[in-house]
């Protein structure tokens, strides 16, 4: 982000008054030398070099002449690397005031609705101007409020609606807080995702494999002798056996929130 690109104009402008430092360009020359589109977009296109002094303009007969400005070598020493061009004081959020106007405020629920871009579609990210790094939108308002996020914690959304950025909607805590936040309120029970994975887990968790399961089902051995030779409680042989766990698994497309349209 700090390097220049040379494909700018500005930067191209600056390079060639370095080069010629004694030349002086009118407003239609520089339009005509570095293809700017049209002399009325030089001063909103230059205005950020021409407040650096890295260029400077005077007016004469109503028209604007451009020349090297009093800090163009602070720009040559950019180009060479010796010194980070200034950095911008715009851009990013700075205050939680920031965050609310890039948010859309619902009336009923009072979430206020990140607008901005989303990373992986599900967390609003922006631009903080102090860490100088993308930052998750709510963890920055959580911040902004006055509130700090010790080393290891979570910032998770107790409305559950993942857009959402006010601080009033948020909680902090450590992995295990959430889970537990989780737990009390039940908000990932029933989600079929959450379920398949649970059944996944409980499978790569079992200690008897399918095999073993069918030999339990079909075989007429007692339980605690079964037990014995699977190195497992006679609960779980009887929980196998009247098929209440570790039942085989659903044949790859028979679950009904697999299906597609052919
Ligand atoms: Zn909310």
């Amino acid at each position: 982000m700090n390097e220049m690109n040379p494909k700018l104009k500005p930067f191209a402008v600056c390079k060639w008054f370095l080069e010629n430092p004694a030349s002086e360009l009118n407003t239609r020359d520089l339009c005509n030398k570095f293809y700017i589109r049209s002399r009325r977009c030089v001063g909103a296109h230059f205005r950020r070099i021409l407040d650096l002094g890295y260029i400077s303009s005077r007016l004469e007969n109503k028209r604007a002449i451009y020349f090297a400005g009093p800090n163009i070598a602070e720009f040559g020493s950019i180009l060479s690397g010796a010194v980070k061009p200034p950095k911008k004081d715009c851009g990013g959020v700075r205050c939680l005031e920031d965050i609310r106007e890039r948010c859309v405020i619902d009336s009923e629920t009072d979430c206020w609705n990140w607008a901005l871009g989303m990373s992986g579609c599900r967390t609003p990210t922006v631009y903080s101007p102090k860490s100088e790094k993308i930052e998750q939108a709510p963890r920055m308002a959580w911040l902004f409020r006055g509130n700090e996020i010790p080393e290891g914690h979570r910032v998770w959304r107790t409305c559950l609606n993942h857009k959402c950025c006010n601080p009033e909607h948020l909680a902090c805590g450590t992995q295990a807080d959430m889970g537990r936040w989780q737990k009390q309120t039940g908000v990932q029970k029933g989600i079929p995702s959450k379920v398949a994975a649970n059944v996944r887990m409980g499978k790569l968790r079992r200690k008897v494999s399918d095999e073993g399961i069918a030999e339990i089902c079909s075989s007429s051995e007692t339980l605690d002798v079964l037990a014995k030779r699977f190195g497992v409680s006679t609960y779980a042989v009887s929980m196998y056996r009247r098929r209440l766990r570790g039942t085989v698994p659903l044949m790859r497309g028979a679950s009904v929130f697999g299906w597609r349209p052919a």
